[in-house]
């Protein structure tokens, strides 16, 4: 934590150079060869340049004010070659930037995604996933962004603007001193504009992840969107949304842009001014006009270079804001690590006791002091109203989230000192929200147990009851699935999430029971899956289902984080003061199958 956070102070507090030096550290290396590849074209570039600006004080005296003939076919040439060289020297620089950059985001997108895998599940419960996708997307080119602006601006624009300055000094040092003189104000002119802009760069990207956020809601809960006829009110808040990021993108364009007018007048009066002295000078008093043309065309060339130099601190501070969201994100420390001297779990009957557990997601106390048994081989259901704290409990098994006090035992072995990775091992999960990946349905079955074999897949498959319509499928096994594959029915995907945990071979099954409304017959298969899946494990199942209920070995009924009666169905209900009872009575007369 320590470590994590003076990184974190180093990199925030430092603005630009804090940045620029973290990431020339984690990139500067690898691509040195590339880079220097690149300098040297670069140089190739600002010489060549500087040599056509110097050429034509030889051009203006020799070929047209002494009339030499013999010159003029060295001249054309030397300026031909030099134009040639410029050529392939910037199209080998730029090749060989976009390379580097390119492997740049790569490579970041590789470590955001491996870091996004670290982190526990309560970062996800914290951050907006829209918020975390607009920061990868958008911000790992703010790191390529920076890295290639610094060797372009610093190597070709530098290089060309010192080596057009050392042309103008030599052919006239006292036009030379007045642009000097000229240029600060502009410059401090600049600076001040690009201060305004990372403030307001930075809101625009927390607007449009707001708008991102906004639209990925509405898909996702479309049916109740529609259901509740919420249409226009949405239309109207994203509308406001839109209109927010329209104008400050409006204003980052203004900005940004503003320098323009500023250099292009002050470059037109300073050419202006600079030409009337020159044309005076040769006028009244004889000077030879070559020195004056060569130091108007270094002049006029050093202006892109400069501009872009002008403009290299404002375009800095956009990648730097990008990179340094990158940075937020992998300076974030995984919350939960395994202890020093956590070993791997060691599961023989696979009982699962919870030991004066409470907990809270916040400040609320969600559980308080949950005690209770799941025997090894046995089903353990838990009922109870909802928010009653079942599903909390099922994600304290994982340790998606750790318990504020108290244990939680795996076959005698408190589950914090024993490596997440190896306790996860042990378990297999089916929630109720069937969730299936980008890929192949024998992928997703595969999921469960990477290095399961094909026969095992299809072994697993056929005992979900899956194995007929996977078949019935276009491609069978290999029909993909997931956003852009087929469309699969709440069964089916509920039977393929089953298929994944039985490949999964875990002794330990942790069941949130589907209670969307499947037909009959879905409903039926999915039970016979389930029956499956539960056989010869320890289950623990948040139960939905009455029939589910009546056949649980033991039921843990809880209420507001508490667990207030134990036991099974017919002992339950039995007592008639009590809540299962009541559940009990309740769900009768309705003859319904579920809670
Ligand atoms: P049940 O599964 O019995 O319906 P839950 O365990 O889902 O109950 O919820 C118990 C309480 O915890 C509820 O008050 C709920 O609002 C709260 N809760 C559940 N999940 C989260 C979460 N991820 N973050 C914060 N609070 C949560």
């Amino acid at each position: 934590m320590e470590s994590s956070a003076n990184k974190k102070r180093t990199v925030s507090s430092d603005t630009i150079t804090g940045v620029l030096k973290r990431i020339i550290a984690e990139n500067g290396r690898d691509h040195i060869g590339g880079y220097a590849f690149a300098i040297s074209c670069l140089v190739v570039v600002a010489l060549s340049t500087a040599f056509t600006a110097w050429i034509m004080k030889v051009i203006i005296d020799e070929a047209f004010a002494n009339r030499r003939a013999d010159m003029v076919w060295i001249i054309c040439l030397s300026i031909f070659i030099a134009f040639v060289l410029r050529g392939f020297a910037s199209y080998g620089q730029a090749v060989a930037l976009s390379r580097i950059g390119n492997n740049i985001v790569a490579r970041y997108q590789r470590r955001l995604y491996a870091h996004l895998m670290t982190l526990s599940v309560g970062f996800y419960n914290e951050a907006r996933s829209a918020h975390i996708a607009a920061q990868v997307s958008q911000n790992v080119g703010g790191i390529r962004d920076v890295m290639n602006l610094t060797i372009t601006s610093t190597a070709r624009d530098l290089l060309t603007f010192i080596a057009l300055l050392g042309v103008m000094v030599f052919q006239d040092p006292l036009l030379s001193l007045a642009v000097f003189i000229l240029a600060p104000p502009l410059l401090y002119g600049l600076r001040y504009l690009s201060k305004r802009l990372r403030q307001v760069t930075r809101e625009a990207i927390h607007l449009n992840s707001h708008v991102l956020g906004a639209m990925q809601e509405t898909i996702q809960g479309i049916a109740i969107v529609k259901a509740f006829t919420m249409e226009g009110e949405l239309v109207r808040k994203l509308n406001k949304l839109v209109g927010a990021a329209e104008n400050r993108a409006n204003r980052i364009a203004r900005l940004s842009e503003r320098n323009a007018p500023m250099t292009e007048t002050f470059a037109g009066f300073a050419v202006a001014s600079i030409l009337a002295y020159a044309a005076y000078r040769s006028i009244y008093h004889n000077v030879p006009p070559g020195a004056f043309f060569s130091f108007v065309t270094a002049l006029l060339l050093a202006y892109d270079p400069a501009r872009r130099l002008a403009r290299l601190q404002v375009q800095l501070e956009r990648a730097v804001v990008n990179a340094r969201m990158i940075y937020e994100l992998l300076d974030m420390e995984p919350r939960q690590r395994d202890l020093p001297d956590a070993k791997p779990l060691n599961v023989t009957d696979a009982r699962i006791e919870f030991r004066d557990v409470s907990f809270a997601y916040s400040a609320d106390p969600i559980l308080n002091n949950v005690s209770f048994v799941a025997e090894g081989g046995k089903t353990t259901a838990l009922v109870g109203p909802s928010g009653a704290g079942k599903s909390t409990v099922i994600n304290l098994i994982p340790r998606f989230f750790d318990p504020k006090s108290g244990q939680i035992f795996i076959d005698g072995q408190d589950i914090a000192h024993v490596t997440k990775q190896s306790l996860r091992q042990q378990l297999a999960y089916v929630s109720q929200q069937p969730y299936l990946f980008e890929g192949t349905i024998r992928e997703n079955i595969r999921y469960g147990r990477p290095e399961a074999t094909d026969a095992e897949v299809e072994e697993a498959a056929r005992l979900a009851y899956a194995h007929e319509f996977i078949l019935a499928q276009s491609n069978g096994y290999d029909t993909p699935v997931g956003e852009n594959g087929v469309t699969l029915s709440g069964g089916q995907r509920q039977r393929l999430s089953i298929a994944r945990a039985l490949v999964r071979k875990a002794p330990i099954l942790l069941l949130d029971e589907a209670t969307s409304a499947l037909d009959t017959e879905s409903e039926a298969a999915v039970q016979r899956a389930l029956d499956e899946a539960m056989t010869g494990r320890t289950v623990v199942v948040i139960a939905h289902r009455l029939s589910t209920v009546v056949r649980a070995d033991k039921m843990v009924v809880m209420q507001q984080g508490r667990v207030v009666e134990e036991g099974n169905h017919e002992t339950l209900a039995k007592r008639n003061d009590g809540l299962y009872a009541r559940l009990n009575n309740l769900q009768r007369p309705a003859a319904s199958d579920s809670f």
